[in-house]
Parts: structure tokens; sequence; C-alpha cells
């Protein structure tokens, strides 16, 4: 890893040229609504957001599949009235390799072509032991070699700046990532961050481990500061003091705490756009506002 400080860039973002912006690659996450209120809410932010030229929008998977027919019903609903390319996540808990199969051809009959592989959490929640399904597959680099064996897709796999918890060291990490790379996926998107250099000292570790796909930074613009920071804590992701301070204080004061959030997550993606890196997903929590600002503040007009 380079020694080089952060913030010694000499390129600012806002000298950037509109060429070097647009080069910028975006994908935004979004949850399938549970009911009536919530798919409202989702329409009107992918409404906002689909027409920010994103290389593609993703719908999660439930754990243990308890979303899979909403989500095959909405990816197809977004491609057909957004014209915008959807993926649907897809998870390998609790289910045999002939479920995922069938999964995965509803997702091709349906005009799906690209997929968010991953292995899932168990039911009994993040960090407890995985235990397959005794016809299924053991992990996710078995699952993309699975999709891969039914359709050509696109396949994205998760990756984790910090580590995935399970994973007893780096090395297993990275060899983990490079044995899913090497199954068939194109690129694997990361679990968020909120301190740059994690993610920049993960990219140098995949880099020398010989992973050359393209490593997405995954960003979560921080909506809730309790709910993010409650969600962080259960998949491993820290939550650096400085970050923690900002928000003190602000839980009944959602204007200022909107407004600490904004700059947050665009001094995090205007740091990373300062050390080269060009691909970005947002995780949307299915809200528009900070992910549209932060998009407009990478160069994107709505098309
Ligand atoms: P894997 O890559 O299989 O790795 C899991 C652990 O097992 C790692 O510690 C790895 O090192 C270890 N491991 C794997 N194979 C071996 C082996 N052969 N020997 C030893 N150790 C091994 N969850 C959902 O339920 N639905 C979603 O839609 C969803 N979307 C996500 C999107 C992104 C971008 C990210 C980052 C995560 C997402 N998750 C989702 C969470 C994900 O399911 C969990 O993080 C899960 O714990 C791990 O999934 P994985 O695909 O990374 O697993």
């Amino acid at each position: 890893m380079s020694d080089t400080p952060i913030f010694s860039q000499p390129e600012r973002l806002s000298r950037q040229s509109d060429y070097e912006l647009q080069q910028l690659q975006l994908s935004f996450e979004f949850f399938p609504p549970k009911n009536d209120k919530m798919e409202e809410r989702f329409w009107v932010a992918m409404d906002k957001l689909a027409p920010m030229n994103p290389r593609f929008v993703s719908v999660t998977y439930g754990a243990g599949g308890t979303t899979r027919d909403r989500t095959t019903k909405i990816v197809s609903r977004i491609e057909k009235d957004t014209g915008v390319n959807a993926a649907a996540h897809l998870t390998c808990v609790g289910a045999s390799k002939e479920e995922v199969g069938d999964v995965v051809r509803g997702y091709q009959e349906a005009g799906i072509s690209r997929i968010v592989a991953l292995r899932g959490d168990p039911p009994e929640g993040v960090g407890m032991p995985f235990q397959p399904h005794p016809q299924g597959y053991k992990n996710a680099a078995e699952l993309v070699a699975g999709i891969r064996e039914i359709g050509d897709f696109d396949i994205s796999v998760a990756c984790y700046p910090e580590k995935h918890p399970q994973s007893p060291d780096w090395h297993g990490d990275i060899e983990n990532l490079k044995r899913k790379i090497d199954a068939g996926a194109s690129r694997a998107i990361t679990q968020m961050f909120f301190d740059n250099s994690d993610y920049l000292r993960f990219v140098d570790r995949a880099r020398n481990a010989g992973v050359h796909a393209p490593i997405v930074a995954g960003i979560q613009p921080i909506h809730n500061f309790t709910q993010v920071a409650n969600f962080a804590k259960r998949c491993g992701t820290s939550i650096p003091d400085w970050l923690a301070d900002r928000f003190d204080g602000l839980e009944d004061d959602p204007e200022t705490h909107a407004l600490v959030a904004s700059a947050v997550a665009a001094e995090q993606v205007t740091e990373l756009v300062d050390r080269g890196v060009t691909e970005f997903h947002f995780y949307t929590m299915n809200r528009s506002s900070l992910v549209f600002a932060l998009a407009r503040l990478l160069g994107r007009r709505p098309a």
C-alpha cells in the first residue's frame, strides 16, 4: 500500500474535468418494499434516481429467500418501466442447488441478466455459523460457479474492506474473494466502510494477491446514524470516533443530521475520487435525497 496520506492529492474533485467525472460508474442498491406504503416510497426514490444514468440498480434478496418473488417482480418492473439495467441479488441460505437454480432460471425468464451473488447469513442472524443446505452451495464462490453453468449472467460479488467477520485472517479473506472472481464474477462490491484508508488498503491487498477485477466502493449515506451504527456493528464495519462525534446529539435534530450526513458522504466520495476510485455502489435504503445529491456532486444530471 502507498504511504501517501489521503489528503495530499493535489487534484481535488472540484477541479476535475467533466470528462473525468463522466467516466465514473455508479450503481444504486434498493430493498424490495414490504407493503403498499413502502412500495410508494420505493418508486418515488427509483423515479428520482433512475435518470441519473446508473450502470445498474440492484434489489436485495431477503435472508433465506424471504423476498424471492418480490425481488424478481420488482427487478423486472424496474427494467420495463424505467429502462435502467437492474440486478437481482441472490443468496444460497437454506436452499438446495436445485431450488437456487429455479430462481436463477426464473430471473432468466424475466429477462434479468445481472445477479449479485451472495452466500447470505443464517436466519439466526449475522455472525452465527453458516450451515449450508445438505444439497446446497457452501459459499458464494460455489454459487457463482452454479449460476455460470445456467447462463451468461453479469455477476457481482461482495467483499469486505475490514475483512468478513467470519474470515480467520486476511489471507483467507482475500483468497475467498479470488475464488469468487475466478469462478466468474465480473466485479466485487464492498460492504459499507467509513474510513477510506480501509478501502484503499483492501484494494492493495487484493491487487497484490492477483485480484484484478474492479472493487466497487460501497457507500452508505447516513440517513439515520443510530440505525446505520447498529447495522454496522452487526456486519463488522467500524464506526470511527470522529464519525460518531459528528452525529452526537443530533437524534432530535433531523435538519442538522441531514446536513451533516450530506457533508460526511460528500467528503468520503470526493476523497475517493481524488484517490482515483471510479466505481461506486450507493446503498440507498430506498431513499433518494442523499444519493441524488452525491450523484450530482459526481457530475451526473438527470437524463
Ligand atoms: P462468502 O464469500 O461465501 O464468504 C463468507 C465467509 O466464509 C467469509 O468469511 C469467507 O472467507 C468464508 N469462506 C468462504 N468459502 C470458504 C472456504 N472454502 N473455506 C473457508 N472459508 C470460506 N445478504 C442478504 O441476505 N441479501 C442480500 O441481498 C445481500 N446483499 C449484499 C450486498 C453486498 C454488496 C454485500 C457486501 C453484502 C450483502 N449481503 C446480503 C450480506 C452477505 O450475505 C453477508 O455478508 C454474508 O455473511 C457473506 O456473504 P458472501 O457472499 O460474502 O459470502
